[in-house]
């Protein structure tokens, strides 16, 4: 199917003329900087934030380039990977007019991200119990105002993968924009689709440093996609979206991927070590399969076991009234201290 990125962006955005901001016109030069309305004296503080920061964090994304394989201009970075989502609606979907799919069970911010933006959402839900892509479906239940197919690999809440074919199936029929969230993908056996950018004019691509770097409170998310959709985005973008601190600390986080790669080692073992030590207990109906630092058990009284844990003040994720998870709770790796704590404490647990 034919993909124009034209055809599909809204038509206000086309004709948007970007702000253009004092800090980008003489970034990194020498000078007396008598342009942008700062406090030329410095900040009351070690350090001195008194300038505006880089609109395009043009260092951070040198680094994440080098690590993803990527050029920069491919790369978009968003305050969380949930501006991201936002900057998504605002490019390609019409207030009103036009819709998105997406494929519960699965991460809530696409259907909180349509609603701020007046987007309907078509609901085409994963197939039960192995959460696989109802590929038909999908493709029945595009119409010609459909943008954004949402697909979250691994998928959250559930803890698994999609299928390759199935999203690739995708990718060929439709000729909007799918978005993959691999979120989760530096806990995953298979790589990211990041390579799939060079054959699919219509993939976005979306990771965060919030969950494997151990970076949630810096809000650094991170779109890839083709250079004339990550140049969309960047007119779209508030011009400091991301703050002079957070650049500077992901940059320095980014040299320690030696600790971080350490860290997911840990977390798939340790994972691996929990489900199979929970699968083992008489009140457990299913353990669920998870290539991510979460997974989904089955309990027959999800509520009773939730109060229980928390009474033992260890707090895991009600899923259970989620469709399709019925009986479920989500629960994170911890450390190994932590992950013992819950094992203990599931041990005294009579259901
Ligand atoms: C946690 C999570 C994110 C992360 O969002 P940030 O805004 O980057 O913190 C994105 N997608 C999924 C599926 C998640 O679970």
């Amino acid at each position: 199917m034919e993909f124009n990125l034209d055809k599909i962006t809204r038509n206000n955005i086309k004709s948007l003329q970007a702000y253009s901001s004092a800090r980008s016109e003489f970034k990194g030069k020498e000078g007396v900087f008598l342009d942008a309305n700062e406090n030329a004296y410095g900040s009351p503080l070690q350090i001195n934030y008194n300038r505006y920061p880089d609109p395009l964090q043009l260092d951070l994304k040198d680094k994440l380039s080098k690590i993803k394989g990527l050029p920069i201009q491919n790369i978009f970075l968003g305050n969380g990977s949930d501006e991201a989502i936002d900057i998504l609606f605002r490019a390609f979907c019409e207030p009103g007019k036009d819709n998105i799919i997406i494929c519960p069970p699965t991460y809530g911010m696409y259907e909180v991200s349509a609603n701020i933006n007046d987007v309907a959402i078509k609901k085409v839900p994963l197939t039960s119990e192995t959460y696989q892509l109802n590929t038909n479906e999908i493709v029945k239940a595009i119409d010609n105002n459909t943008k954004l197919i949402f697909i979250c690999c691994p998928n959250n809440p559930t803890g698994n993968g999609v299928k390759w074919n199935d999203i690739k199936m995708i990718l060929e029929n439709f000729s909007g924009i799918v978005v993959i969230d691999e979120a989760y993908i530096n806990f995953a056996k298979y790589r990211s689709l990041i390579p799939e950018l060079l054959n699919y004019p219509n993939l976005v691509i979306l990771q965060t440093l919030s969950k494997a770097w151990g970076l949630a409170g810096i809000r650094i998310g991170m779109a890839f996609a083709s250079e004339p959709i990550i140049d969309l985005f960047n007119k779209i973008k508030p011009p400091y979206n991301i703050n002079s601190v957070s650049q500077k600390l992901a940059i320095d986080a980014l040299d320690n991927i030696t600790k971080v790669n350490d860290w997911i080692k840990e977390t798939v073992s340790e994972r691996d070590i929990l489900m199979s030590e929970i699968e083992k207990l008489p009140f457990i109906t299913k353990v669920y399969p998870s290539d991510a630092n979460f997974f989904l058990i089955k309990t027959s009284n999800p509520l009773a076991l939730y109060n229980y844990l928390l009474s033992n003040k260890i707090i895991v994720r009600d899923r259970s009234k989620v469709e399709l998870c019925e009986g479920c709770l989500r629960i994170t790796v911890g450390t190994k201290d932590e992950n013992v704590q819950l094992l203990n404490a599931l041990n005294k647990y009579s259901a």
